[in-house]
C-alpha cells in the first residue's frame, strides 16, 4: 500500500492511513510505501536552490517551518512522551543532515544532481519513522525502513531505475522476516541507493514507481495507491469539471495515461510490474470504503473506445524544416541524436511525407538547450539559406486520448477533431502511430483546457456508466 503526499498532509490525515493500514493488516501482510508529506519536497527542492544562490535566510526559514509542521504531527499523534522523545531525535538526526548538506552546498555555491537527490529525500525519511510510530501507536507493529536499503538503482540522479535482481534479493532478506513475524515495513517511498550506496531519487511522484517496484521484487498479490481522489478518473479534475471513476483500466492505458501526463500515477509506475501481472488499485484515503480504479494487466473484457483523456502543459513545440531541410543528408538520424546529445526528452514526434518537417516536442524547459544544438548541428549545411530553419513554438500542450481497441472502433479521431473545430480550437499536430490506444494532439496551451473539456463531453465521458467491481482487499 503506497500513501501519497496528501494521504499524510496532516496528523489527522496520518491518523486515518494508520486506521486504513490496521484494518488490512489484520487480513493480510502489508508493506507499506509512504511519501514525504504533502508540499515538503517542493520545500526541499526550494531549501536546496536557495542554498545555491547562497540565500542561507531561506534555507533558514524554510527548514524551521519544516520542524514545526513535523513537531505539530508528532505532538498531535503521539501520546507517550518518551516515544515523543524518540521520534523527535531521530527527526532531529535527519534535519541535522539536512543542515551539513544545504551548508556545504552554500559554501560551495554549486547544487549537483546527487545533493539535489540527498536534500529532496528528506521528506520522505521524516515520514517513515513518523507514520511507523503511529502505527505503533495504533496496535500495529510495524518497522521503518529507508528505501535505500532495499531498491538498488543505476546512478540516474532525479530519474534513477532499480536494478530488479539485486532488490529482490535485499526486499526477500531485510522485508519477508518482517511480513513473516507479522510487522508492518514502512518504507520510504521515492529513493533507491546505487550498488554503492550513494542515495537516488526515482524523480517526482516516484513514490507510485517504489510500490510497484517493492511489490513486483516481493510478488505482492495486489498494490493499492493510496491518494486524494476515487480512483484514476476520466480527466483531471482540476481542469474537468463533472469527471468520473474509470472502474477497470488496462496497464497499457493506465501507462499511456501516465506517460500523457495523469499526475495521480508517476509515468514510469507500470513499468515494473509490466511482466509479473500485478493488479493495482488506485483509492481515496479520505473515502476508503470506494472501491476506486482497478488496473489490470489486460482491462476489462467489454468496452473499446474512449475511456479517459490526458494532458500534459509547458511544452514547446520545434520545427526543423523548410526547403533547404531536404537536401541535408540523415535530417532524421541527426535531428534525434542532437536531442539525445543533450538529454531531451521528446513527448511527440511527427512529420511531413516529404521529410522536409519535423515537428517534435519537448518541455519548455528543456526547449532553448535544444534549439540551440539543432542550430548548431545543422549550421554548416544551412549556411547559404536566408530563412530560420528551426523554430520554436514555446506555448503547446498535448492532449491525449485514451482507450482500448481504438483502431477497431471507427471514427474517434474524426469526431474528436470535428469537436474540437467547432469550438474553435487549432489543432497544430497529431500523432496516432501504431499505438492502439492513444490519439495525441498538439493544441496551444491556452486552448488545453477548452480542448479537454470539448473531448470530454463529446465522448460522454461525464455520464458514470459502469458499476464499481470491489477489491479482494479491505471490503
Ligand atoms: P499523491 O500525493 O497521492 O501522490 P498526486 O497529487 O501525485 O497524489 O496525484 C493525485 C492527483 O492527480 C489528484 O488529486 C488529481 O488532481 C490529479 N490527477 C490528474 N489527472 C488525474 C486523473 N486522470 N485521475 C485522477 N487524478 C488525476
Ligand atoms: N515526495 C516526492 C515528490 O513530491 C515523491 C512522491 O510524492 O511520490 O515528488
Ligand atoms: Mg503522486
Amino acid at each position: 500500500m503506497k500513501f501519497g503526499g496528501t494521504s499524510v498532509g496532516d496528523a489527522s490525515c496520518i491518523a486515518r492511513v494508520a486506521e486504513i493500514i490496521r484494518a488490512a493488516s489484520r487480513e493480510n501482510d502489508v508493506v507499506v510505501v509512504v511519501s514525504a508529506m504533502g508540499g515538503v519536497t517542493d520545500k526541499l527542492i526550494e531549501a536546496a536552490t536557495q542554498s545555491e544562490a547562497g540565500n542561507r535566510k531561506a534555507v533558514a526559514d524554510i527548514f524551521a517551518e519544516l520542524r514545526q509542521r513535523h513537531d505539530a504531527a508528532v505532538s498531535m499523534l503521539i501520546s507517550s512522551p518518551a516515544e515523543q522523545n524518540r521520534i523527535r531525535q531521530e527527526m532531529q538526526e535527519i534535519f541535522e543532515e539536512g543542515d551539513r548538506l544545504c551548508e556545504g552546498t552554500i559554501l560551495l555555491r554549486e547544487l549537483t544532481p546527487r545533493t539535489t537527490d540527498s536534500i529532496s529525500s528528506l521528506g520522505e525519511r521524516l515520514s517513515a519513522p513518523l507514520l511507523a510510530a503511529v502505527l505503533a501507536q495504533h496496535g500495529v507493529t510495524s518497522q521503518a525502513i529507508e528505501a535505500t536499503e532495499l531498491v538498488v538503482t543505476d546512478s540516474d540522479h532525479g530519474a534513477a531505475d532499480p536494478w530488479m535482481n539485486p532488490t529482490r534479493e535485499l526486499c526477500e532478506a531485510r522485508l519477508r522476516p518482517l511480513l513473516l513475524r507479522g510487522v508492518v515495513p514502512v518504507v520510504t517511498g521515492f529513493i533507491g541507493a546505487t550498488a554503492e550506496g550513494v542515495l537516488t531519487t526515482l524523480g517526482r511522484g516516484g513514490s507510485d514507481y517504489s510500490a510497484t517496484i517493492l511489490a513486483a521484487a516481493l510478488d505482492a498479490d495486489e498494490i493499492i495507491i493510496w491518494t486524494d481522489v476515487d480512483g484514476l478518473l476520466t480527466a483531471d479534475p482540476r481542469l474537468v469539471p463533472g469527471t468520473c471513476t474509470v472502474p477497470e483500466i488496462s496497464y497499457r492505458e493506465a501507462a499511456e495515461l501516465a506517460h500523457f501526463g495523469a499526475k495521480v500515477l508517476h509515468p514510469k509506475t507500470l513499468r515494473a510490474v509490466m511482466q509479473c501481472g500485478i493488479p493495482l488499485w488506485i483509492r481515496n484515503t479520505f473515502a476508503p470504503g470506494r472501491s476506486g480504479t482497478k488496473i489490470s494487466p489486460s482491462g476489462p473484457t467489454s468496452g473499446g473506445g474512449v475511456k479517459a483523456l490526458t494532458a500534459i502543459g509547458d511544452l514547446a513545440l520545434i520545427t526543423v524544416g523548410g526547403p533547404g531541410i531536404v537536401r541535408i543528408p540523415d535530417v532524421l538520424g541527426r535531428t534525434f541524436a542532437t536531442t539525445a546529445a543533450v538529454r531531451a526528452d521528446v513527448l511527440l514526434i511527427s512529420q511531413s511525407s516529404s521529410q522536409n518537417n519535423i515537428c517534435l516536442i519537448v518541455s519548455s524547459a528543456q526547449a532553448k538547450r535544444t534549439v540551440e544544438a539543432l542550430r548548431l548541428e545543422f549550421a554548416q549545411d544551412l549556411a547559404h539559406e536566408k530563412v530560420e530553419h528551426i523554430t520554436l513554438d514555446p506555448a503547446v500542450a498535448i492532449v491525449t486520448v485514451v482507450g482500448q481497441n481504438m483502431r477497431g472502433v471507427s471514427g474517434i479521431a474524426g469526431r474528436t477533431f470535428c469537436a474540437l473545430g467547432r469550438e474553435n480550437v487549432d489543432i497544430i499536430a497529431i500523432a496516432q502511430g501504431s499505438s492502439e490506444c492513444n490519439i495525441s494532439f498538439v493544441v496551444a496551451q491556452k486552448d488545453m483546457k477548452a480542448a479537454l473539456v470539448t473531448t470530454h463531453r463529446e465522448f460522454e465521458l461525464g455520464h458514470c456508466k459502469f458499476a464499481n467491481v470491489a477489491p479482494s482487499v479491505l471490503t
